[in-house]
């Protein structure tokens, strides 16, 4: 049988282990402080353990972490880091840097079934989902790199490879473990699950988790959103609409909606007016991001005056509207680029047809071989 990953359990599930091996209650809090609280992942170094104990926990605990294949840090701050999981396959994380606050990008599955026009993650298939260790290694990772500067992850969002909401007990779970007070103990408001609108899901996640909810919309119209994001043709605009008026109804928190604007396609006047009326009833803030030009993508960034007259329109309504410029353009921090660099280790064939074709049918795994 596996061992159990270090960062598989949390204080209460080492808890559990300890008392089916018959030890006390304060060894297991003793580990998950270590790990948690100290970013200890070597046994030898928990000195308050007696060395049987930590003789134990070495060979019935897996502590090894994903390996680093490649990290690129821009001029803007921005960290990228290519992960090979112990399972073999690449993940992608970004830190970004900024003034006052340390946010990272994790993924929360290799690849992505979800197929959006102009993503690459999107592009390279689906190859499985990440457990709920292999997505929190990735914040243990960049603390272990921010603590040589002396500091430490402020915010996650899950806006990395994959849908987190389609791997939704590992990511809900490995969200919930960041702002546990046992666990990593981020501020709920500061832990971000990035939806492209799973409407069950997000139901669901009203009662399941305190991490801040963002929607990635990026068009108001069905036909347009469809042609963008084929998720739409399983949950349109309207039922997307009432999962997220049960949501604030359930929680009463604002949601980010997040909107790429890409040129001549999705930021005229006309889908300034189609948002505006998606987002009538809702407490939410608008994000825009102009789209991050990248090759083997035909989709281009809007000029200025288009960006700001969509801005204006929304700034009118009342609507808060910031436009957000990526950091990490340098070390091609939108989802999925530096992973499609080595596309080929994950694999060759063009699989968005196929995926878009099954997208009305199931959510079924469309597995690629490796
Ligand atoms: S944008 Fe997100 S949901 Fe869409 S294909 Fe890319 S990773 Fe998947």
């Amino acid at each position: 049988m596996d061992k159990p990953h270090f960062l598989s359990m949390n204080r209460d599930e080492y808890r559990e282990l300890f008392k089916l091996w018959g030890l006390p209650k304060f060894r297991a809090d003793q580990i998950s402080q270590w790990i948690y609280k100290d970013a200890v992942h070597d046994p030898e170094q928990m000195t308050n353990l007696s060395k049987e104990l930590r003789q134990k926990i070495f060979s019935e605990i897996d502590w090894r972490l994903p390996s680093i294949v490649d990290q690129v840090t821009g001029q803007d701050g921005s960290t990228k880091l290519l992960l090979r999981s112990l399972k073999g396959q690449l993940v992608e994380t970004v830190l970004l840097r900024y003034e006052n606050r340390t946010s990272l990008c994790v993924s929360s599955q290799v690849g992505c079934k979800l197929a959006c026009d102009f993503c690459q993650t999107g592009k390279l298939g689906f190859v499985r989902h990440l457990d709920r260790a292999e997505i929190i290694s990735q914040l243990f990772m960049a603390n272990e790199i921010l603590r040589k500067e002396g500091l430490r992850v402020t915010h996650v969002v899950f806006m990395g490879m994959g849908e987190p909401l389609d791997n939704y007990n590992n990511a809900v779970g490995a969200a919930n473990v960041m702002m546990a007070e046992d666990g990593f103990f981020l501020s709920a408001r500061h832990v971000t699950l990035s939806t492209s609108g799973l409407a069950p899901e997000i139901e669901k996640l009203a009662t399941d988790s305190r991490a801040a909810l963002a929607l990635s919309l990026h068009a108001s119209r069905d036909d347009l959103r469809t042609k963008l994001m084929p998720i739409n043709r399983r949950y349109n605009l309207e039922r997307l609409k009432q999962a997220l008026l049960h949501y604030q109804k359930v929680t009463d928190k604002k949601i980010t909606i997040e909107y790429i604007m890409i040129k001549d396609t999705n930021c005229g006047p006309q889908e300034a007016k189609e948002l505006v009326k998606f987002i009538h009833g809702l407490k939410a803030k608008v994000n825009l991001i102009p789209f991050n030009a990248h090759p083997g993508l035909p989709f281009q960034r809007p000029d200025d005056e288009e960006i700001r007259s969509f801005q204006k329109y929304l700034a009118d309504r009342s609507i808060p509207a910031p436009v957000r410029y990526s950091k990490g353009l340098e070390v091609s921090a939108a989802c999925g680029q530096l992973a499609a660099k080595h596309a080929e280790e994950l694999h060759s064939k063009p699989e968005r047809k196929r995926l878009v074709s099954q997208m009305d049918a199931s959510f079924a795994p469309v597995e690629v071989s490796l």
